[in-house]
């Protein structure tokens, strides 16, 4: 796949709007997330759902139609130019595989990675300063979070 230009684009804004797409689309993961999922969904380190990200879903099920759609709506939101074939990831817990550049350059997945967390609502730091202020600008992730730490105490 090739890598598309994410430099003018922060991770925030990326995953603040991926985030609102990935509520529209609904589809379970596998492999290295199993002690991530939680009712249905495949979290990220930051807590955003994997498993009904448009890239995640395109590539499993090796969707042209929703490869195309995602790159014209990612590149008119991100204002960075990306092709079909740049809407590829296997999600972000994986190590080795396809993975869209801004999360494989995540700051947060790097520092989970490093302390051998598998999201950081399982880190002993939670939350850090970086954590808090990713999830202050995406709820959707922030829930998540909170419920996996809820239901990890109960
Ligand atoms: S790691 Fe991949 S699947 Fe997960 S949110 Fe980022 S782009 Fe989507
Ligand atoms: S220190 Fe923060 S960013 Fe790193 S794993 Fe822990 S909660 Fe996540």
């Amino acid at each position: 796949m090739s890598q598309p230009n994410h430099a003018n684009v922060s991770r925030r804004d990326f995953l603040a709007t991926t985030t609102a797409s990935v509520a529209v689309v609904g589809i379970m993961g596998a492999g290295c997330m199993q002690a991530n999922k939680r009712d249905g969904k495949m979290l990220a380190m930051c807590g955003l759902d994997c498993g009904a990200c448009p890239a995640y879903v395109a590539y499993k099920t090796n969707d042209d139609a929703l490869r195309a759609k995602t790159a014209a709506e990612w590149s008119k939101q991100f204002g960075v130019e990306m092709k079909p074939a740049d809407i590829n990831c296997l999600g972000c817990l994986k190590t080795k595989g396809v993975q869209i550049s801004h999360c494989a350059q995540c700051e947060i997945r790097k520092c989970g990675l490093a302390r051998k967390v598998k999201n950081c609502a399982l880190c002993a730091d939670y939350p850090c300063d970086k954590i808090s202020k990713f999830i202050a600008n995406v709820p959707p992730a922030k829930a998540n979070l909170e419920e996996l730490r809820r239901t990890r105490r109960n």
